[in-house]
């Protein structure tokens, strides 16, 4: 599409996020909650919505909206109650999905994300309710029949209702990367949407800039990625736009977005949406709230990814890039605060955690947790190098990869024991100077004849000779001092 076309236009997206939780059992039944299991083994006669059984609430779930809540800066209602969600489908046995409809455990409150020119937004959240999953049909397995698992059924759901203040699909990724790194920093949700325990549905429209009103909007179901939404968000916006260009009216849908045709098609029309008949659930007695109980959830929750962030740049003098990574992942931040308890070199502990322990764990495939130093060590490993006892490259070459082999001893034996110890003794240097300059005479008559990039060269030479144990400092300034007499 015609680049000026295209900026006539503004989008205007909300995204509406299903989190599976983490729970031990299911929402409204003591049936495990757990994924990949055999199907229908973990299903009794409550997941079976036989008659006369009866729901009973999991209070984790409880706890886990409120964390999200409080995480968000939501309002936490004081009295909730549960409703019923009507609809007829294969893979839902009751008949209706137990759901919070008029008292959502959490209203208000925000999602911070950064735009590409670094500026704050604060993406609104409208809802948060808790609710249970269907089970599932399965299509592709049996060539005639779908097969039903109703292993998901009834198991705990967090669904996270954004305000249409999303402008772009960039915001959109920027969002939904921002709400997974938050249920898993609360440990929540693990936020995996290829196995559907965190999926998006985005509701989409576009509108010529300047407009006050929104446009009529399309629902995109079926991306198992944050990228895949991403991309089904450009393909609508590309549609749509080319719809009103060419004179068409839309009509407000349910689309399914297509990963390998990279397009989405068109499932149902709001005409032939359901009508759920939403009414309170009778089963379930009205929840209300106890301010204790939210004042020690919160007095218990984990540091949070916007607060570290904030803390790294903010206090501890790093990039937002840094941070930004630092961040990304709980296991490594809670490294990283372990490694800054332990030194004052928090740049330095950066580029560790960045660098050669990243390394280490992308080389063996392994997560953070199974990384076999202690934040301690490495910082052990930072004060051999302050006190100038090894250079930061031998640090990195030699010792760390003969410590990671053998973590019950120290940097210091280790380096002592690899004859590694750095001479920043002044003589055993001067001895380096002179054998380098005795052994490029040529070089050393350019440098002296204004050619001063050569001292790189001699750095060079010298930590060869030394074999990497002169402290480069003092080598540094003895070998300028020596060429330039
Ligand atoms: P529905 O009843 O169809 O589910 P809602 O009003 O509950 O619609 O909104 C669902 C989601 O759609 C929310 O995330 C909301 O921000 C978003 N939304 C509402 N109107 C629009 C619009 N015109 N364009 C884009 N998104 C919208
Ligand atoms: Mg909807």
């Amino acid at each position: 599409m015609e680049e000026a076309i295209r900026n006539k236009y503004e989008a205007v997206i909300g995204l509406e996020v299903h989190a599976q939780m983490l729970t031990k059992s299911k929402a409204y039944s003591s049936d495990i909650n757990e994924y990949g299991a055999h199907p229908n083994t973990n299903v009794s006669v409550i997941t079976l919505g036989h008659p006369g059984t009866l729901p009973k609430m999991n209070k984790k779930t409880i706890e886990y909206a409120i964390k999200l809540g409080l995480a968000c800066g939501c309002d936490i209602a004081p009295e909730q109650y549960f409703a019923r969600k009507n609809y007829f489908y294969p893979d839902l046995p009751k008949g209706y999905q137990i759901t919070q409809d008029k008292t959502p455990i959490c209203t208000g409150g925000s999602i911070h994300i950064q735009l590409e020119d670094g500026s704050d937004k604060y993406i609104g959240l409208t809802r948060i309710h808790m609710e249970e999953d269907a089970g599932k049909s399965i299509h592709d397995v049996d060539v005639f029949d779908t097969l039903v698992d109703l292993n998901r059924a009834g198991v705990p759901l967090l669904e996270i209702v954004s305000e249409p203040d999303i402008r772009s699909s960039q915001e959109a990724y920027s969002y939904l990367t921002e709400v997974r790194k938050l249920v898993r920093y609360l440990d929540i949700c693990d936020g995996n949407m290829e196995e559907g325990s965190l999926r998006c549905d985005a509701n989409i429209s576009v509108r010529l800039k300047g407009t006050p009103e929104f446009g009529t909007k399309v629902e995109v179901k079926n991306m198992n990625s944050i990228r895949n939404v991403q991309r089904a968000i450009e393909f609508e916006i590309t549609r749509q736009i080319e719809a009103l260009e060419n004179g068409e009216e839309l009509t407000q849908e349910t689309r399914s977005f297509d990963a390998l045709k990279n397009l989405t098609i068109s499932m149902r029309s709001k005409e032939a949406a359901n009508d759920y008949r939403y009414f309170p659930e009778p089963d379930l007695q009205p929840l209300v709230m106890d301010d204790a109980q939210i004042a020690a959830i919160k007095a218990e929750m984990p540091a949070l990814p916007r607060e570290l962030f904030l803390k790294y740049t903010k206090e501890l003098g790093l990039s937002e890039y840094d941070a930004y990574n630092l961040t990304d992942n709980k296991g490594i931040a809670l490294y990283y605060e372990g490694i800054v308890a332990h030194t004052k070199n928090y740049k330095q502990a950066a580029n560790w955690m960045m660098g050669d322990i990243k390394s280490y764990l992308n080389e063996f495939g392994v997560e953070i947790d199974e990384f076999p130093l202690k934040p301690e060590q490495i910082a052990s490993l930072i004060a051999l190098i302050e006190e100038g006892k090894i250079s930061t490259s031998v640090a990195s070459q030699k010792i760390f990869p003969a410590f990671v082999k053998n973590p019950s001893t120290s940097p210091l034996a280790l380096a002592e024991e690899m004859n590694l110890i750095q001479d920043s003794n002044e003589d055993a240097i001067l001895g380096f100077v002179n054998e380098v300059i005795k052994q490029h005479p040529s070089e050393v008559e350019r440098y002296r004849n204004g050619e001063k990039q050569l001292v790189g060269f001699f750095m060079g030479q010298l930590m060869k000779v030394s074999k990497g144990k002169a402290d480069p400092k003092a080598a540094n300034e003895l070998m300028r001092k020596t060429l330039e007499a």
